[in-house]
C-alpha cells in the first residue's frame, strides 16, 4: 500500500468543490486500480492529541464534529465507515508505545472519527464501506517518538493497510488572512515548507524530526505542532529511498500550508 500525508485545512474542504477536495476524490478513485482497495485505513489525525497512545477499537465510530462556527452543513455531514475491532486488537499489541513499550490502548466508546479523518477520507471514499482505525498521538512526546511509532506501522502496508496521516505542513491560525491566493504565503511559511520538502525529498527523516531546529520559522509556522506530527508517521512507515510524490503545493490564507505527499 502507498502511504499518505493529506493537508486538510479548513474543515469547509470537506464540502466545497474546490481543488483539494477534487484530488481527494480523484485520489481515492486510483484504489481498486492502480492500487488494491484497502482492507483498512489507519489514520493519524492532527485533532486526536491524548495522554498515551489510543486506537480506536470499536465496531461503528462516530463522526465527530470538532470545529465550531461553520454552515449546519458541515454539522450534518456523516461517515458512518466501520470500525474493525478483531484488527484493532491484534495492530494494538503489535504496535509498542515508544518510551513504555506498553501496547497502544484501545479506545472502546470515547473517539471515533473526527473532521481529520473523515474530511479528507468522505471525499476520498464516499461509500464508507472500508473500516477506518483512528490512531491518536501523545502531544508531551517529542518529535522522535512520533517517528518511531510511525516506523511499527510500515509492516501493515503489506496487510493491505493505507496509512493516512492528516495534518498540514504549515498552520498558524493566528496569522490567517481570508481571501489570499493560493500561491501567496508569508515568507516564513513558504521557507518552512520549502524544508520540510526537502527533507521529505532527500529521505532526511533526521532532519524532518529536528524541525525545531529551524527555530523562529519553525515556530511561526507551528505555533503549536499537533499539525505537523502526522507527517512524521507517515514518514517512519516509508523507506528513505521511497521517492515521495507532491501535490496541492499550495497555502490557504497564507498561513496553512495544504502540500500532501504520497509515497507510492
Ligand atoms: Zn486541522
Amino acid at each position: 500500500m502507498p502511504v499518505l500525508f493529506l493537508g486538510h485545512g479548513s474543515p469547509m474542504n470537506a464540502i466545497e468543490d474546490n481543488a483539494y477536495r477534487r484530488s481527494w476524490q480523484a485520489l481515492g478513485g486510483e484504489f481498486g486500480g492502480k492500487w488494491p482497495t484497502p482492507q483498512l485505513i489507519l489514520c493519524v489525525s492532527a485533532h486526536w492529541l491524548t495522554q498515551g497512545w489510543w486506537l480506536t477499537g470499536m465496531a461503528q465510530p462516530k463522526t465527530i464534529h470538532d470545529f465550531g462556527g461553520f454552515p449546519k452543513a458541515l454539522f450534518e455531514q456523516q461517515y458512518p465507515a466501520p470500525g474493525f475491532p478483531a484488527a484493532a486488537r491484534e495492530i494494538s499489541e503489535l504496535v509498542r508505545q515508544p518510551g513504555s513499550a506498553r501496547p497502544l490502548s484501545l479506545d472502546l466508546q470515547d473517539w471515533g472519527l473526527d473532521h481529520g479523518a473523515w474530511a479528507v477520507l468522505k471525499p476520498m471514499f464516499p461509500q464508507a464501506t472500508i473500516p477506518v482505525l483512528q490512531l491518536s498521538m501523545d502531544y508531551s512526546r517529542p518529535p522522535s517518538e512520533h517517528y518511531a511509532l510511525g516506523q511499527q506501522l510500515k509492516v501493515l502496508r503489506e496487510r493491505g493497510v493505507l496509512i493516512v496521516g492528516s495534518g498540514n505542513v504549515v498552520h498558524n491560525l493566528r496569522t490567517l488572512q481570508m481571501g489570499t491566493p493560493s500561491h501567496q504565503a508569508y515568507d516564513w511559511a513558504l521557507e518552512f515548507d520549502q524544508s520540510i520538502a526537502r527533507y521529505l525529498q532527500q529521505g532526511d527523516f533526521a532532519a524532518l524530526q529536528d524541525f525545531q531546529k529551524l527555530g523562529a520559522v519553525a515556530q511561526q509556522a507551528h505555533p503549536s505542532h499537533e499539525h505537523l506530527l502526522p507527517l512524521l508517521y507517515c514518514a517512519g512507515a516509508v523507506a528513505a529511498d521511497e521517492v515521495p510524490q507532491f501535490f496541492n503545493a499550495s497555502f490557504q490564507a497564507a498561513s496553512i500550508s495544504m502540500r500532501s505527499v504520497l509515497w507510492p
